[in-house]
């Protein structure tokens, strides 16, 4: 669905729900990270795609003081927030991103106004694409519109990861929220996760588009992976007397390797080796070589099976059957994107084949794994936008 399309559908929602047409729409996208995986906490860079899904809502000044009502159309329910005092955590679980987000526009100072919501989402809820992030962002959209007071978009997606954090009780880096935010059409964002600087990379050639390939698996750890991964990381900076990894070269690596166990040698690998890569791809994708830029994402894609060990047989078997087109059939690269163990793929795929490639990978997905794979392809998308002021 287009953005216009979906400008027009929420505009019916809301007229179906409050009985009156809204006065502003507002969209916020969700996010494909490109290449440059596990490398936000250690300081590195990561490279990701607003994509063409997402969350928009519909709104209007509400006839009651105080409050703010949003019906969400996905769960068919209604969440009423009181925004006279400081905005609490709530029910329904859901509006916990937005009532984050209420609450970081008051602690700014902010009085918010009262506001009628509709809202939905085409971003696939809990599929590593990031809904999460396109709510807060499209929240924090809404508040820009509704109060006629736009802030730095910076600012605006720190506001959002913290709610995240406070609301939702997920410690995420900055990545999806800036995406969110700050994303471009036609243009990736290269972040760097300690300085916190943005660069728009231009990816126009209408001669390639990008797979998302959702494996439809989640495979349920014991919890403690990703703190594992975390703590083998700042061994290896510890160990090797830095501050991050980001602080260290592949050639200094390889001359402290006697100072890391096996594992964290490896870890640690994948990290420095990964955020090499994302500046390379950056590279890349400006020069328009997609050959090298689907070489690098291969490869990314190896060390976080073989190195990090973040992978499963889903998202391998995507990768594999990808190869197994290849460039002959349009594929130029592909790899697991997101934390791991399930979730999707992203592929750098020629556009005039997106749909024999398709074809392919679901067919196949479904032969090798037995599961439903979901799959559609996006240009790169522009960030939170303001639809009807
Ligand atoms: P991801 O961000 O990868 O999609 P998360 O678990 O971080 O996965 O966020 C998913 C959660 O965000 C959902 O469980 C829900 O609470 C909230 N959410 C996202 N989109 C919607 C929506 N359209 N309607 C209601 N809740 C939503
Ligand atoms: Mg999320």
């Amino acid at each position: 669905m287009t953005l216009k399309t979906l400008a027009i559908q929420i505009a019916a929602d809301f007229q179906k729900h409050y009985g009156r047409a809204p006065r502003w729409i507002v969209a916020a996208p969700g996010r494909v990270n490109v290449i440059g995986e596990h490398t936000d906490y250690n300081d590195g860079f990561v490279l990701p795609m607003a994509i063409e899904r997402y969350a928009i809502m519909a709104a209007d000044a509400a006839a009651t003081p105080g409050q703010v009502s949003i019906y969400d159309t996905h769960f068919k329910e209604s969440a009423t927030v009181d925004v006279s005092a400081p905005v609490t955590k709530g029910q329904p679980k859901w509006s916990n991103y937005i009532r984050g987000v209420l609450a970081g526009f008051q602690n700014r100072g902010m009085k918010i106004p009262a506001l009628d919501v509709a809202f939905m989402s085409t971003v696939p809820l809990g599929g590593g694409l990031s809904s999460s992030a396109a709510l807060e962002v499209c929240t924090a959209t809404l508040l820009e519109a509704a109060t006629g007071k736009a802030i730095d978009p910076i600012e605006k997606a720190l506001i959002a990861q913290k709610a995240e954090h406070d609301f939702a009780g997920v410690p995420c880096g900055i990545m999806d929220q800036f995406i969110s935010a700050l994303g471009r059409e036609g243009h990736l964002l290269l972040l760097d996760c300690r300085t916190r600087k943005t660069e728009l990379v231009p990816m126009s050639d209408p001669a390639v588009a990008l797979l998302v390939i959702n494996t439809n698996v989640k495979h349920e750890l014991s919890g403690g992976e990703y703190a594992e991964r975390r703590a083998q990381c700042e061994e290896a900076a510890k160990n090797l007397g830095v501050k991050s990894l980001r602080d260290v070269t592949p050639d200094q690596l390889e001359q402290g390797k006697a100072k890391l166990s096996e594992v964290v040698y490896r870890r640690a690998r994948h990290v420095i080796g990964e955020i090499e890569r994302t500046t390379h791809a950056a590279e890349g994708i400006r020069a328009s070589n997609w050959p090298s830029v689907g070489n690098l994402m291969y490869a990314s894609h190896t060390s976080l099976r073989d190195d990090y060990e973040v992978s499963c047989a889903e998202l391998d078997a995507v990768v594999e059957i990808a190869e197994d087109i290849g460039y002959q059939g349009g594929v130029y690269g592909c790899r697991m994107t997101g934390g791991g163990f399930g979730g999707c793929c992203v592929a750098l795929v020629k556009a005039d084949c997106v749909d024999a490639i398709t074809k392919k990978i679901a067919a196949d997905y479904k032969a090798k794994t037995g599961f439903e794979a979901t799959i559609f392809s996006s240009r790169p998308a522009a960030g939170a936008t303001i639809l009807q002021q």
